[in-house]
């Protein structure tokens, strides 16, 4: 495993929201939501709080991707790290 930051404390890992910023960038992160979504998500959506995703699950769709002038996508591992995401 490759990575500068090292967590002695594995009930701290961070959670990926609304918040959070890309590690490549540091543009905000946008959650990316798949499935028919309801009334609320679109209206998040059209704040730009939310990107939905489409109907196509995919388990290895992105699950995050940032507000940086390059969009850079992300998903979470197993620990819930945030794994770069190229499509
Ligand atoms: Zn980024």
């Amino acid at each position: 495993m490759t990575g500068t930051r090292r967590s002695e404390d594995s009930s701290s890992f961070e959670t990926a929201g609304k918040g959070d910023s890309c590690p490549t960038c540091g543009a905000v992160l946008i959650p990316i939501v798949y499935g028919l979504p309801g009334g609320d998500l679109f209206e998040q959506a059209e704040r730009g709080e939310v990107e939905l995703g489409g109907c196509l699950v995919v388990d290895t769709n992105p699950q995050f991707h940032c507000r940086g002038q390059v969009a850079h996508y992300w998903r979470r591992g197993a620990q819930g790290q945030l794994i770069a995401q190229v499509r």
